[in-house]
């Protein structure tokens, strides 16, 4: 089965363990992920709220470098199309880099350059409490993007790097719309009309994501989803294939940031899902764009060649 998903936060575990992304605690490594072909993963950098300042840069340069360190043969992170394609054929891990939370700028937008550099491919602007580029979903600030988090996001789309709107309130995902051209993403975020938690999406939102070509990842987090079952998963899946997203919706079961219940085996809940999705009587073709197939033509179209 092909697996493409937007968001983990099995990086942030490992290091904060001292294991490595080859073989470990987590519900994510690379051995157990092997029973996916190809997989491609989001692996995030959490940046947590209370980290701030120069140290929030300083923590999060470490925890890329360990990421980049996880010298196994398997795994790769590709910069353009044509390294993607061949890591595809390759039968590796396909990994891209995220940074969770846009304090690791400490208030620099210089910064995200030197991020591009490093090969981070997505910036989640802010986790659930405010930074410096805006305020997140559970603050109690709700204004959007600071003029600092507009220039921010500007930066991001000069640099090739993509903005995620996950975490973040709803004045800042109307200021991430007006300022960018080009598509962004929520990696990890389910339905506000199925489930009313401020981290959701309000079909309005689906839509403009729809409209611009972005991704949604379906998040297994059990306060986003209402209820942590398939049956539930389901429902903010159809709600978004109702608004016309058969070619937005995406995975981000944001596994080690997230916890799930025993039988879904960490990693071994995609396959899970898929077979639930089967039986529901949801297409094989619909089930791959789901699992595969939206993330990848919207890396294939993102990268450079
Ligand atoms: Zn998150």
């Amino acid at each position: 089965m092909r697996l493409f998903d937007l968001h983990c936060d099995t990086v942030y575990e490992c290091y904060r363990k001292g294991e490595t992304l080859i073989q470990n605690s987590c519900a994510v490594d690379l051995e157990r992920g092997q029973c996916y072909r190809p997989w491609c993963q989001v692996f995030a950098v959490w940046m947590p709220d209370t980290v701030r300042g120069e140290s929030a840069w300083q923590q999060c340069l470490q925890m890329l470098s360990y990421a980049k360190g996880q010298t196994s043969p398997k795994l790769c992170f590709p910069q353009n199309t044509s390294q993607f394609e061949a890591a595809l054929n390759n039968d590796g891990v396909v990994g891209f880099l995220g940074v969770e939370g846009g304090a690791a700028l400490a208030g620099k937008s210089e910064r995200v350059a030197e991020l591009a550099k490093l090969g981070v491919k997505i910036i989640t602007i802010t986790w659930n409490g405010s930074n410096e580029l805006g305020n997140g979903c559970l603050s109690d600030d709700i204004r959007g993007l600071t003029e600092s988090g507009k220039q921010a996001v500007r930066e991001m789309e000069r640099c090739g790097i993509v903005p995620d709107v996950s975490h973040l309130n709803e004045a800042g995902f109307w200021d991430v719309a007006a300022v960018t051209k080009l598509p962004f993403i929520a990696s990890h975020s389910v339905s506000m009309s199925v489930t009313p938690h401020p981290r959701n999406l309000r079909d309005e939102q689906f839509c403009l994501l729809r409209d611009r070509g972005g991704l949604v990842g379906l998040t297994l987090c059990a306060a986003q989803l209402g209820e942590q079952s398939f049956e539930c998963l389901y429902r903010h899946f159809d709600r978004y294939l109702e608004l016309g997203g058969e070619q937005t919706v995406a995975l981000g079961f944001d596994l080690d940031g997230t916890d799930l219940p025993a039988e879904w085996q960490g990693i071994g809940v995609y396959e899970q899902f898929a077979e639930y999705l089967q039986k529901r009587g949801v297409t094989a073709a619909c089930i791959d764009r789901l699992f595969f197939e939206n993330a990848y033509r919207f890396f294939m179209r993102f990268l450079p060649q």
